[in-house]
């Protein structure tokens, strides 16, 4: 569909929610925004919206919206409107007077896959380039580091090798640890139409419960929690005992198959079952199925990545991708299933404590060179930085004593959510960038900056298949509020002078969006994500473009960029993929005595993240209208309970209270729950509340797909 210019009151746009990218014309009086509808001209939905995207017109009120700036100089008092210039200021002297007495890795930012690339590029530039230190992280990292780490460890970069067209050609689709029919509906309303066409396609489903996603699937492996290694291994094992891996392929494209090999040939599909909880001819079927396809595919994601070997779960199901050769073709590949609007942004920037602009690794002393020539600073720090978990351990501790959170709810959103109060309450200055009120964050704020959200500020989006958007304003911000890279710009103008650097303010004399994104591009020079061809003008003209798109690579070629390592050379030095021999850890906590239930968490349909933007929306409780915990009808038999009875639900890290719910989805031993619920609706901080800090030690993610809890029945006065 050609790219048409939008008519009179409609601006082109994107959805803010979710990973699937959509195009949105947002309709509007100049002044208001009055509805939404789906782009027909994006790629990523020809048109379509899900509920949550059809219904972004009534978040846009003001009601709920952060007008000025507030700001407290003492704890305990009320923060009283100040202007910008005194917010910005005081911001400034506050984070300068810790870093010049403390060091700079005293201070850190803690940001998010909202954001627009241009906002993280300046957020990530000001603390390496300016502050020196690497304490920028994000809650990116809550949701896709595992998959970050998985794909630079087998295929050599942080690249998705797939794209959405890649549906329509799949005859197998494994999809592990995602639930795209509620997390990404748009994505999967076009496996279920590719599916419709082609009846002879597989869907197989592997995750603890049964979703809408595995409901409508040919099969269903309902694994234990925390057992897909042990799975994707077995199936590894079936293709490799029935001859269905492609020896020659493996033998001219990758390294490290003989070590896996034999780390595969005990696991057999009997030894997988006892372990997974399920059928060994179902484990059989799956590997039968993934490689007599012509051409099969991977979809995962927090499943696997929310997991304390997130990284090896993903390894693992890209081996079986490897070790059949169906990668770089239409329908093949590992493909992950990117949780948040910008989260790929964010990690194209290098916007998190380990990684550098560009897909440059910090821990490489070449790349923090190139990057200090690119800023023109004498240097990027070499010392990771604090990722998410460690960066609030060490605001307890006091080791970081200025924290500034942007577009993310902390209080609500991390585990182990008793020390994130204890951290924010120990931080001596708390700054929060937000645009709505009343977040479970704000409570802590000293300093509240008033940003500009969806439908008010310009920049770029990346989507799961590697495609960068133009997000654009429609209407003007409300009150005070400003675009989050002109807060960031202002503040680290403000704060050069104040630790010794004037010279580095001239760093963010930025004037737009459009000249970060430059910037941005100008980085990308011979890297694998090359958009050197790339500017704002383009993106107007011809749409949405997936990246790489060095300088000279013409719109036509869609097909050659739609899919990466079509000539089988991976992003490795020496060009092989490479298989990884993956740990069979299982889940961090074991459930027993006293928590003898499995808990996991996901995302409801209507809902997103904490629902400071959802949650607005009265038709979205349609759905589901209250936080429940959803147990197996003989858990609650066995307990004398009945649905809809009030339990009190204990997990190592705290308790909280819920209203059971019935649900033959989930085996006995196991309870789920929606994760976006906070102190509105459940007068507590937030589901997470029940889950604990463990990480994959690879990939810094914590495992919040998992806790051992108990239940009991709470007597109503
Ligand atoms: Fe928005 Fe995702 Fe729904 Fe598309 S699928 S409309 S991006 S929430």
């Amino acid at each position: 569909i050609p790219v048409r210019a939008a008519a009179p009151g409609e601006t082109r746009s994107n959805c803010p929610y979710c990973g699937v990218g959509c195009g949105v014309l947002i309709e509007h009086d100049g002044a208001r925004i009055t509805g939404v509808r789906g782009d027909p001209a994006h790629p990523a939905n020809f048109g379509r919206l899900c509920t949550k995207g059809a219904t972004l017109h009534l978040t846009a009120g003001h009601d709920t919206r952060l007008l000025h700036p507030e700001y407290r100089a003492r704890r305990g008092e009320a923060r009283a409107r100040v202007s910008w210039e005194a917010a910005i200021e005081v911001a400034a002297q506050r984070f300068a007077d810790v870093i010049v007495e403390h060091g700079p890795d005293a201070v850190a930012f803690y940001i998010s896959g909202q954001l627009l690339t241009e906002d993280y590029y300046v957020f990530n530039k000001a603390m390496k380039g300016l502050i020196g230190s690497n304490n920028v992280d994000t809650n990116s990292r809550l949701c896709m580091s595992s998959a970050v780490a998985a794909y630079k460890a087998t295929l050599g970069a942080d690249a998705p090798p797939c794209c959405y067209e890649d549906f329509d050609h799949a005859d197998t689709i494994l999809i592990a640890g995602a639930n795209p029919a509620w997390a990404h509906p748009v994505a999967f309303r076009r496996i279920e139409e590719a599916r419709a066409r082609r009846p002879g396609m597989k869907i197989v489903v592997v995750d603890p419960r049964r979703t809408d996603t595995a409901a409508m699937a040919d099969l269903h492996l309902a694994i234990l929690p925390g057992t897909d290694v042990w799975l994707f291994d077995a199936m590894l094992h079936v293709l490799l005992d029935e001859g269905l891996a492609d020896e020659a392929w493996i033998a001219a494209h990758t390294e490290g198959f003989e070590a896996l090999r034999a780390h595969v040939r005990g696991v057999s599909p009997a030894v997988a079952a006892a372990v997974c909880g399920v059928a060994a001819e179902d484990i059989v079927t799956a590997a039968r199925w993934w490689g007599e396809a012509p051409a099969a595919l991977s979809l995962w994601c927090q499943g696997l990545n929310q997991s304390t070997h997130g990284t090896h779960n993903g390894a693992a199901l890209i081996a079986l991708s490897l070790a059949t050769g169906k990668i770089g073709r239409p329908g093949c590949g590992p493909f992950s299933l990117t949780g948040q609007p910008n989260a790929m942004g964010g990690r194209e920037v290098g916007g998190l404590a380990n990684l550098l602009p560009a897909h440059r690794d910090l821990a490489n002393p070449a790349h923090r060179e190139e990057v200090a020539r690119l800023w023109g600073v004498d240097s990027v720090p070499a010392a990771p930085g604090l990722t998410a978990v460690e960066l609030f351990r060490a605001a307890r501790e006091g080791r970081v004593k200025a924290l500034w959170i942007a577009c993310t709810n902390p209080a609500q959103s991390m585990p182990e959510q008793a020390l994130v109060h204890e951290a924010l309450a120990a931080c001596e200055f708390v700054v929060l960038q937000e645009a709505f009120a009343g977040t479970e964050t704000a409570a802590f704020a000293d300093l509240v900056l008033p940003a500009a959200t969806w439908g008010e500020k310009e920049g770029t989006v990346t989507n799961s298949e590697r495609r960068i958007s133009r997000v654009r304003a429609a209407v003007p911000a409300p009150g005070e509020a400003r675009a989050d890279w002109r807060i960031v710009c202002d503040f680290a103008r403000a704060l050069a002078p104040r630790i010794g650097k004037p010279q580095a303010a001239a760093m963010f004399a930025y004037d737009s969006a459009q000249a970060i994104f430059a910037e941005h591009v100008a980085s990308t020079a011979g890297r694998d994500l090359d958009i050197t061809g790339l500017d704002y003008s383009l993106l107007e003209r011809e749409g949405p473009q997936q990246w790489p798109f060095p300088a000279g690579a013409r719109v036509e070629e869609v097909g050659a960029r739609a899919r990466l390592y079509a000539d089988g050379r991976f992003a490795t030095p020496n060009g092989r993929a490479r298989f990884v021999v993956p740990w069979r850890t299982l889940t961090a906590e074991a459930t027993g005595v006293r928590y003898p239930l499995a808990l996991t968490s996901g995302r409801l349909r209507d809902h997103w993240h904490g629902m400071s933007r959802s949650g607005k929306v009265a038709r979205l409780y349609g759905h589901a209208d209250e936080a429940r915990i959803e147990l197996h009808p003989r858990e609650l038999a066995g307990r004398g309970l009945v649905d809809g009875d009030l339990v009190r639900v204990s997990s190592r890290h705290g308790a909280l209270v819920l209203r059971v719910a019935a649900s033959d989805a989930l085996r006995p031993g196991m309870a789920f729950v929606g994760m976006h619920w906070g102190r509105r609706v459940l007068n507590s901080a937030g589901i997470n509340l029940l889950f604990g800090g463990a990480c994959d030690p690879l990939s810094k993610q914590p495992e919040l797909k998992h806790a051992a809890v108990r239940i009991e029945p709470v007597a109503l006065p």
